[in-house]
């Protein structure tokens, strides 16, 4: 180290992603993300991630002008051997030494070419080339070996941009070189059926143990939301109250979709299931099919789109159609019903709604849609509403609402989808 000023902990790392096809969109960046993974991992903050092309006056100035707020600058790319591999004059530049030949990156390229039997060219030399005084890691994964070099108060990593070599050295570069960090302790869980921000304002109103933070991750119509701390035990503490104040919408812990939590309640109650849909085409079913183990669950799946197909298919009674509309609770519950009893299921769930963006009605706007849950002890139908959702929004909704009355189902208790977003009423039919 160039200097012993005590640099902060944890340690705030800056990434430098280098490459024109990154900045020109012919390359997506995954490597920062593999980083702040890692640095999450390790108990470091990834303060900054900068993504530039290969300019050799702009790596050095960048690293420079990220080298005045961070004491560790990790970059990724631009160590090839080709003309357009810039990374090693810059960064030699940058930290104000020379660039040589690292003896041992030398020799292993030298060994490297006499394996394959071919003579080393002077082009694939000069990744042997670093900035004088640099540590430099054998890759045991590509031609070029990681490096970290002292510049003055600063550190700067270089990485190569091939993102399968990068996964490979970072934690052993990166734990050689950073100092530890305050390790985190994260409990998450996943909500559904009400929106982040009201689910934050909720969350927000609680007395969290001191140190603990929360983190938010939507990803419609889900919300997967984390508790992060410095101390397992209150960590712990506050995923509890989180768990007590947000009980109407949380999934059971390790569930990622309302869908995998029903596979999983469904096969510890050795329950069958099938599926009648209409607005949802077929949605509700392929949710539970993306989750391994569906086939002990799922029986079949309908999707009686035509008024005809819900008669024939479901033996809907065609009268219900014509007083209520298709859009009912009655016919939610006839097509629960009917499906339970033709697939000699345990439990069967029915969609039927208005998508849009035509079709409403003055009494079944668009976004209105019933659904129906039938069992051996009930049938219970859940009228709902979802508002300023397009047509794929809205068949998404309806899936989720119809996983999360079936989860309701196996435990036989609906009472926290009066709470759920969106369900306006819920009818218990005998
Ligand atoms: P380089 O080390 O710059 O020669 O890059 C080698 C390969 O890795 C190229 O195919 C790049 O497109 C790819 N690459 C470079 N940087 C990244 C990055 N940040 N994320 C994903 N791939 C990258
Ligand atoms: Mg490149």
């Amino acid at each position: 180290m160039s200097t012993q000023i005590p640099r902060p902990t944890p340690p705030r790392i800056a990434v430098v992603c280098i490459g024109d096809e990154l900045v020109e969109g012919r390359t997506i960046d995954t490597n920062s993300g593999a980083i702040g993974a890692l640095a999450v991992a390790s108990g470091w903050k990834v303060a900054e991630i900068v993504t530039i092309p290969d300019e050799p006056g702009l790596v050095e100035s960048t690293v420079e002008r990220l080298a005045e707020r961070h004491d560790w600058i990790v970059t990724t790319g631009g160590l090839g051997p080709t003309e357009d591999d810039r990374t090693r004059a810059a960064i030699a530049a940058a930290v104000g030494r020379p660039l040589r030949a690292d003896a041992g990156a030398e020799a292993r390229l030298r060994a490297r070419a006499a394996a394959r039997g071919v003579e080393v060219t002077a082009l694939s030399l000069r990744q042997s080339l670093v900035p004088r005084g640099a540590r430099v890691y054998a890759s045991e994964v590509g031609t070029a070996d990681p490096f970290a070099a002292d510049g003055d108060g600063f550190t700067v990593i270089c990485f190569p941009g091939v993102p399968r070599e990068l996964r490979a050295l970072a934690p052993v570069v990166l734990r050689a070189e950073l100092p530890a960090g305050d390790v985190r302790h994260r409990l998450e869980a996943v909500y559904l059926g009400e929106r982040e921000s009201l689910l934050s304002e909720r969350i927000e109103a609680l007395r969290l143990p001191t140190g603990v933070g929360v983190t938010y991750a939507p990803s419609s119509p889900t919300v997967t939301i984390g508790v992060v701390g410095p101390d397992l035990g209150d960590v712990e503490r506050a995923d509890a109250q989180l768990a007590t104040a947000l009980a109407a919408w949380r999934l059971p812990l390790g569930a990622k979709t309302a869908a995998e939590a029903v596979v999983t309640a469904f096969t510890a109650r050795g329950w069958t299931l099938a599926t009648a849909e209409s607005c949802s085409g077929g949605l509700v079913a392929a949710g539970i099919v993306d989750i391994a183990g569906a086939s002990a669950v799922l029986d079949r799946g309908w999707i009686t789109y035509a008024n005809s197909a819900k008669v024939d298919e479901l033996g809907v009674a065609a009268d219900a159609i014509a007083v209520h509309g298709a859009v009912s609770a009655v016919v939610a519950a006839q097509m629960a019903a009917g499906a339970r009893r033709v697939a000699g299921v345990d439990a069967a769930v029915s969609v039927t709604g208005v998508a849009g963006p035509g079709g409403g009605t003055a009494v079944s706007p668009v976004g209105t849609v019933f659904l129906a849950v039938a069992t051996e002890r009930s049938c219970v139908v859940a009228d709902a509403r979802f508002v300023g959702l397009d047509r794929q929004q809205f068949r998404a909704a309806s899936a989720a609402l119809a996983h999360r009355l079936l989860l309701a189902a196996v435990g036989g208790d609906y009472d926290a989808l009066r709470s759920y977003r969106g369900v306006r009423e819920l009818h218990f039919v005998p």
